[in-house]
């Protein structure tokens, strides 16, 4: 098993560090870990979600010493981002170039909407919020950048119905993933949220089954992370993202190419 989705205590709302989650990923059987915290900014974006761009040295510093000591276990250097074009050359040439990162994710946390920033975890918001959300996401997957998208459907935290908005956004999301060839991650903190009352029924926040169904027709590669944030949560919730990738048939995306960069 692997998992490419885990936080350290660096962005503020996460426990542990990378030795501390590389012990747990050894008990659980995992054969490769990739460390994802939410990435700094040159300019502190969003600064209570993130570590600070002056704690990325010693960030990447803890990782390559874990990489040393624990050899049973591949430990990749990675990121989770949210994407603007302003980062474009900070993503590229900063954390890819310079910092030699084994890869980022995208995952679009936050967004401009409307004269204010959102950010999808707080309260129900509308159509406009979750076609924001959209094209943000798909800027970011026709970057070229990431290696992988976070929770795709995490729009299902403050859109609550599957209605024909959702529906089109969830399609523009899907296709542009094929188009790029860019997985789509089936994340495990959403059913470690539980679930939420709508009209439709109580579901989880994410993952949509809506979502998955329709990822289902296209010609789309997925990945089960746990997105922890604390080392205990690593592969907790994976049973459960394995049976919608049963329930759909859906294609598990290989990998190993980050491993042997
Ligand atoms: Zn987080
Ligand atoms: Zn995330």
């Amino acid at each position: 098993m692997n998992d490419y989705h885990m936080h350290t205590y660096r962005c503020k709302h996460a426990q542990g560090d990378v030795e501390d989650y590389a012990q747990v990923a050894l008990k659980r059987g995992l054969k490769v870990m990739g460390v994802s915290d939410h990435t700094p900014l040159p300019d502190d974006w969003e600064p209570e979600i993130r570590m600070d761009i002056t704690e990325l040295p010693g960030y990447v510093e803890t990782i390559e010493k874990a990489k040393e000591k624990f050899k049973q276990l591949t430990i990749l250097k990675g990121l989770e981002c949210e994407y603007q074009k302003k980062y474009y050359g900070y993503f590229h040439d900063e954390l890819l170039g310079k910092w030699d990162f084994d890869y980022l994710a995208l995952g679009q946390h936050v967004f401009y909407c409307d004269g204010e920033w959102v950010c999808f975890w707080k309260g129900m918001k509308g159509y406009k919020e979750l076609r924001t959300y959209t094209e943000y996401t798909v800027m970011g997957i026709e970057s070229g950048l990431f290696d992988y998208l976070a929770h795709p459907d995490c729009f299902g935290s403050f859109y609550e119905t599957w209605d024909e908005e959702a529906k089109s956004c969830a399609k523009y999301i899907i296709e542009a993933a094929q188009a790029y060839n860019m997985p789509l991650e089936i994340n495990c903190s959403g059913f470690r949220k539980g679930e939420i009352d709508t009209i439709q029924g109580s579901r989880y926040k994410y993952p949509l089954e809506h979502f998955w169904e329709m990822a289902a027709q296209y010609n789309v590669r997925t990945l089960i992370n746990s997105d922890a944030h604390r080392p205990e949560e690593l592969t907790v919730g994976v049973e459960k993202a394995q049976d919608i990738v049963k329930r759909y048939n859906l294609v598990l995306a290989d990998m190993a190419y980050l491993t042997e960069k």
